[in-house]
């Protein structure tokens, strides 16, 4: 579905991605890990069509996303959840969400949106509560839960999270993480990127391991997570076989 060769992305002269090559196939949960500043979110921004430099190929669905802006790139049926959630705040739950389908309701999909606005409802019964409440007063697990809901009311093919799971307690993370793994088990394709490598592999099918811009392990998730260099590096002293 995503195939991806020799991605170089450039800051000015600074080269932030030196060469990555990744696909995701139909159906997959891919993860994406990485240490602070290894190019994960540079790659994400790639993808979405946020990076001015790059070079190589990036192609969805066997058509090229060369100068395709974030519109055409969430038209194609891609939606990024963004680090950091950037929801509304001055805006409530229900317009939030529906801002995620703005492009379909100028399309004229209202029934299908409204469908989809009782899908995400059901995804995340806490929203359905406070649809009304202001984003900005809602709490950071509830914030990431809108952002999620919010891509998915785009009707992606491809849903793309940057680090879901930042500052959020462990029980929160948990819920967010089990319902990713809900979405890829009813058959949406997720690229997840995140520093909490365990978790996410524990959800995924595959892994990629991205250092300073180049991809230094890929494999099957069940096997990256028994490997001696991924628990020495990003499973931390609290990993237990
Ligand atoms: P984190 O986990 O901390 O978010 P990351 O893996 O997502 O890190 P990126 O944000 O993609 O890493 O950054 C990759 C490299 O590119 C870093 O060296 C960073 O300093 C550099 N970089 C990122 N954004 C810019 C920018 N706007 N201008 C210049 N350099 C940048």
């Amino acid at each position: 579905m995503l195939r991806i060769r020799n991605l170089k992305c450039y800051y000015g002269k600074i080269m932030a991605l030196k060469g990555v090559s990744l696909h995701i196939g139909q159906g997959e949960l891919v993860t994406l890990i990485g240490t602070n500043g290894s190019g994960k979110s540079t790659l994400l921004q790639a993808i979405c069509g946020l990076m001015n430099h790059w070079d190589g190929e990036i192609r969805f669905k066997d058509a090229s996303l060369r100068g395709a802006d974030p519109p055409a790139v969430v038209k194609a049926g891609i939606s990024l959840v963004p680090e950091g959630r950037q929801i509304f705040p001055p805006l409530t739950v229900e317009d939030n969400l529906m801002l995620g389908a703005y492009t379909r309701l100028r399309r004229g999909e209202r029934q299908a949106v409204a469908r989809d606005l009782e899908m995400v409802s059901k995804l995340f019964p806490v929203l359905r509560e406070r649809v009304q409440q202001l984003a900005g007063t809602l709490s950071g697990g509830e914030q990431q839960m809108l952002a999620i809901g919010r891509a998915l009311m785009a009707r992606p093919q491809l849903l793309v999270l940057d680090e879901p799971s930042m500052g959020l307690a462990p029980l929160v993370v948990a819920r967010i993480l089990e319902t990713l793994a809900d979405l890829r088990r009813e058959g949406l394709t997720i690229l997840l990127v995140e520093q909490n490598a365990r978790a996410a592999l524990q959800i995924a099918d595959r892994g990629y391991v991205l250092e300073t811009g180049r991809i230094v392990l890929q494999g099957r998730a069940a096997d990256l997570l028994v490997d001696e260099e991924v628990k020495r590096a990003y499973l931390g002293k609290d990993y237990r076989d």
